[in-house]
């Protein structure tokens, strides 16, 4: 399988996996509304990061 990257939006740190992104943005952000979207988001493919040039 591909790894999934997924780049923290508020910081910019990167996750080899989508729920160590969820985490990350749950614990450092308190935005776990915010990790559910993007979550949600990556299941359609379609993940509006600024910074997902990668
Ligand atoms: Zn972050």
């Amino acid at each position: 399988m591909t790894p999934t990257n997924q780049t923290c939006p508020i910081c910019g740190t990167a996750f080899e996996k989508e729920t160590r992104l969820t985490i990350h943005l749950e614990v450092e952000h308190r935005k776990s509304e915010l990790a559910t979207k993007l979550v949600h988001d990556a299941e359609f493919g379609d993940v509006a990061s600024p910074h997902s040039l990668r």
